[in-house]
């Protein structure tokens, strides 16, 4: 019997605010251990919590950007548990009222267009982060203790690994195009929990289901689903049932291992948070935010396709990235090739920013503009254009001073290339007499010898014509 795997996403992404959520102290990362710390985030008795109003507006943005309905009602809830990295001994987080509920993400899984539905999106603060040190002791730093998250929920809507990675990808370049969230994997501001099932291929009901905590790699979503639902589908066929757990993924081995059983939300004792009141939330906040709603990527992309005739690949890789899209846009208005322009973007530059760990283009889109117009005029080669762009990376010089300083300006003068074409011809007798035979290929082995005579500055299309003048003369 084959399996359907069932897949349902819950995302957490630290919010981008500059204080946490219920008191002033800051978030920003990587500072010294338990210094951005305050009676209210560490959970004194007696401290009250004040709601950041900038972390309610963000996760309003990305309830609108994902297509939910917003509550007109804003109330927490107390999730109380006992772990070492959360002093109060309960997050304040939301259960009864979501403040986004019901939306949806468009994916292009396999160049089809799908719907994956958004159950919820709430509020919650983080917990702090358990640091296990060599000597085999625990430390606790709760700077993170505080700051803002939202999580959404996907509807168990997804059916691959590869979609929940997509899936997981568009939520990304979404938070991070409306600056909802840095989405710094590497330092925990986003993070993946898995729920995977499987089932009968063409059956309806849903199979039990087991959850992986906190991926924190698109790589690792889809290697933990596609492990996870073949150890099920091996538990089934072995007689056995899959049972409701919380397990563990580990990359560096493949395998993923019983955290622990399933907790409910019974074990969480949820009741309204008693600190903070309900708070109305009226039409014209909600409007005004809506107003901020910049284009989002995947729509970008489709008006890519539409507008440049971009690939999906490529206008997929330009539009995912605000900055890179933005600068690729500015560089068409100034009538660019287009095509050029962008498979620049998405091999050399992207590879470059990558090496080089930038955010942003280090130089203007002129320049790129003007590299184009330089290989389209024959002044330099495609191979001379991608040692340009590395200089570009480092230098501020334009594209044609560092192909001067570089000996990379091609020679297309045909009265320069003449005489050398002549010698190449008296020294290759045999090559001659098989192209007069009908040896075609015997031209670009001329070619390539004038080209090493000039140590590869000559225009290849200007010599192929040349040597071909020559021998019919
Ligand atoms: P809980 O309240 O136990 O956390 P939820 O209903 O909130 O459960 O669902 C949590 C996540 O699990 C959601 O992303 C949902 O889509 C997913 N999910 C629910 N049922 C299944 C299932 N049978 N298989 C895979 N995922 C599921
Ligand atoms: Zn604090
Ligand atoms: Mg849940």
């Amino acid at each position: 019997m084959d399996y359907q795997t069932v897949v349902g996403l819950e995302i957490h992404a630290e919010l981008l605010t500059n204080s946490k959520i219920f008191c002033s102290c800051s978030t920003t990362f990587g500072r010294e251990a338990n210094t951005q710390v305050c009676p209210v985030c560490m959970g004194m008795p007696g401290s009250l919590p004040t709601l950041n109003k900038k972390a309610v507006e963000l996760a309003v943005k990305a309830g609108l950007a994902l297509n939910c309905t917003i509550s007109d009602n804003l109330s927490f809830d107390r999730k109380n548990y006992f772990y070492p990295d959360l002093p109060k001994a309960y997050q304040i987080s939301q259960f009864n009222n979501p403040l986004c509920k019901d939306g949806y993400i468009k994916i292009d899984y396999n160049g089809k267009p799908k719907k994956i539905g958004i159950a919820d999106i709430h509020i919650e603060e983080d917990a702090g982060k358990l640091v296990h040190a060599e000597n085999g002791q625990t430390l606790i730093d709760y700077n993170r203790c505080g700051v803002g998250l939202i999580e959404i929920v996907t509807k168990p809507d997804i059916n691959f690994a590869e979609e929940a990675k997509l899936v997981f990808e568009e939520i990304k370049d979404i938070l991070e195009c409306l600056k909802i969230s840095d989405c710094k994997m590497q330092e925990g501001s986003l993070r993946c929990d898995v729920n995977v099932s499987v089932m009968p291929l063409g059956t309806q009901t849903l199979g039990e289901r087991t959850e992986i905590k906190n991926l924190n790699s698109f790589g690792a979503v889809a290697r933990a689903i596609k492990n996870e639902s073949q150890r099920q589908i091996e538990v089934i066929k072995s007689g056995q049932k899959v049972i409701r757990q919380t397990r563990k993924w580990d990359d560096l081995t493949g395998k993923n291992t019983l955290l622990r059983n399933k907790e409910n939300s019974d074990d969480y004792r949820f009741f309204p948070e008693p600190d903070l009141p309900t708070i109305k939330i009226g039409k014209s906040f909600i409007d005004n935010i809506k107003e901020s709603i910049i284009e989002l990527p995947r729509d970008k992309k489709v008006r890519f396709m539409k507008d440049y005739l971009l690939s999906e690949f490529d206008a997929h890789l330009i539009s995912r990235d605000l900055n890179v899209s933005n600068w690729f846009e500015k560089a068409v208005s100034y009538g660019a090739d287009v095509k050029r322009i962008s498979s620049f973007i998405v091999t050399d530059i992207r590879r470059l920013m990558k090496e080089k760990k930038l955010e942003k283009i280090p130089f203007e889109p002129e320049k790129l503009v003007k590299l184009v117009s330089m290989i389209n005029d024959g002044v330099i080669s495609l191979t001379a254009s991608k040692q340009i762009i590395e200089i570009m990376f480092e230098s501020t010089d334009a594209p044609e001073i560092i192909a001067k300083k570089n000996n990379l300006i091609q020679v297309s003068d045909e009265n320069e290339l003449d005489l050398i074409a002549q010698v190449v011809l008296n020294e290759n007798k045999e090559a001659v007499d098989d192209y007069k035979k009908g040896k075609e290929k015997a031209i670009l082995y001329l070619t390539g010898q004038v080209m090493k005579k000039t140590r590869g500055s000559a225009n290849p299309i200007v010599i192929n014509k040349l040597l071909r003048e020559k021998l019919s003369n």
